[in-house]
């Protein structure tokens, strides 16, 4: 059964990449047959940037995707593949690292930070990339044990030499090859006895079954110390990497800037709750993401269960993930529009259920009709507040001429349609030789907005006439 995780740590904020990652193990796991499972593992082991509550956001983000996960440590059944939290499994790790040094694959290390400093800056005044330069590999084990007890150590995980390339399959990118001889003797075990992210994502990746590693393509660069510690534990021995033996690499592409730079922290719109708060709609982010690295076959707007039924892994573009908000925003506008009226209403009272006046329209009569405007216009539902909550405009004496003229005409109407409205409104402009964002002005307090004879017409007389006698006073 295909077996298919993403596996963050709880750092901070969820990272909309985090979400393109779960989009995507998602789909492999819910297109395969029989069904697969989608996992998600805490990776929590860096104290240092542990953050509290962190973990509950990347669910709560998950669910607002509806992306829910089968497997986590928030779901876990009899006879289940966890702990899925790394924190807990300290033990386990710690285990099996010794494993490792007992069977001479990993080696203790006493170098102190001090001198790995050191070593790091000779390294780069000579202008090599920095390695550990392997100091302690070859001391003589027994007493390496011994001084282990008491001395202050790490374990390394010894690259063995044999074979110059190292060679993985990627499921996207076809064949890496990486030279062995630049492969670092990795850290598996802090002097915390805290396994390193090398460590746990194998151990992990092992224990839980997993079948299919998709993940960033930021961690190319890890997979050959991956595959040696598949290799060390006899675990998916040397076929390790190839389709054949059903352990498949696949590095998706980073979301990028649109000027090619990482879509980092640093970036608000880095953050899925910039999202939330901006007005984007869960199912229109999905179909941007899938879009950035999928051609669907049939159009540029579907949902996430046309995504997942026609999903293809070997059909992801390896490159070109770059992140456009007008794109976005534009998918927003559509899917909006797709949206029937009473779930798109449900939609707006819960993004503005601390604004008292907009849950007061969601309540009035004309607020169904006005729905059927607005959504021709808008992209966001952040664009509603402005589209049918008039503001007091600052109007000049000459544009209160206009006002004035408006009202006069506006009260000649006997039958308050919209066509009538029309009429009035180019009279009024003809008059005073304005343009038509004055009316809007007077009208709303914005220079644009809905079609104004049809929303004036859904507000009925009385208030249109109010309306636009409050703001010209
Ligand atoms: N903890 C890593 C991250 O935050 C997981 C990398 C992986 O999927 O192997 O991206």
């Amino acid at each position: 059964m295909v077996r298919v995780r993403i596996a963050p740590s709880p750092t901070g904020y969820p990272h909309i990449g985090t979400i393109f990652q779960a989009l995507i193990n998602y789909a492999i796991a819910k297109n395969a047959k029989p069904q697969g499972k989608f996992i998600v593992r805490i990776e929590d082991t860096d104290r240092t940037r542990f953050v509290e509550g962190a973990e509950e956001k990347i669910y709560e983000a998950l669910d607002w995707f509806n992306l829910t996960e089968d497997e986590s440590p928030r779901r876990r059944r009899e006879g289940d593949y966890g702990p899925y939290r790394q924190s807990e499994k300290l033990e386990i790790y710690q285990e099996r690292a010794q494993w490792l040094v007992d069977h001479g694959k990993a080696y203790y290390c006493f170098c102190t930070p001090e001198e790995l400093d050191t070593m790091r800056k000779k390294q780069q005044l000579e202008g090599k990339s920095p390695m550990y330069n392997r100091t302690c590999r070859d001391l003589d084990p027994k007493k390496a044990a011994e001084r282990a007890k008491k001395e202050p150590h790490v374990i390394r995980m010894r690259i063995i030499y044999g074979g110059a390339i190292l060679k993985i399959h990627d499921d996207i990118r076809g064949d890496i090859e990486f030279k062995k001889d630049l492969i670092d003797d990795q850290v598996i075990l802090k002097s915390d006895e805290f396994p390193t992210y090398h460590l746990a994502v194998v151990v992990d990746d092992h224990d839980m079954k997993i079948t299919h590693v998709v993940r960033g393509e930021e961690w190319i660069s890890s997979t050959p110390k991956h595959v040696l510690l598949y290799q060390y534990f006899g675990w998916n021995p040397p076929s390790f990497g190839s389709v054949k033996s059903g352990f498949v690499v696949l590095h998706t592409p980073l979301l990028r800037n649109p000027d090619g730079s990482k879509l980092s922290k640093r970036h608000g719109h880095a953050a899925v709750s910039w999202y939330k708060e901006q007005g984007f709609l869960p199912e229109a982010i999905l179909n941007y993401l899938a879009s950035l690295v999928y051609n669907y076959p049939k159009g540029e707007i579907f949902s996430l269960g046309d995504f997942v039924d026609s999903f293809d892994r070997t059909k992801i573009h390896s490159v070109g993930a770059r992140f456009d908000l007008t794109k976005l925003k534009w998918m927003n506008g559509e899917h909006i529009r797709m949206m029937d009226n009473k779930t798109l209403k449900i939609a707006l009272a819960d993004f503005y259920k601390d604004d008292l006046e907009i849950i007061k329209f969601l309540e009035s009569e004309e607020s169904l009709k006005i729905l059927d405007l607005a959504k021709t216009r808008m992209k966001t539902l952040k664009d509603f507040k402005n589209l049918v909550i008039p503001t007091k405009p600052e109007l000049s004496n000459e544009e209160k001429n206009v006002a004035k003229t408006l009202l006069e005409n506006f009260s000649k109407i006997d039958s308050w349609t919209k066509e009538a409205i029309l009429s009035a409104m180019r009279e009024t402009l003809n008059v005073h030789k304005a343009k038509g964002s004055v009316l809007y002005k007077i009208a709303t307090g914005y220079e644009s907005g809905l079609p104004l004879p049809d929303s004036l017409e859904i507000l009925g007389k009385e208030k249109a006439i109010e309306r636009i006698k409050k703001s010209s006073e």
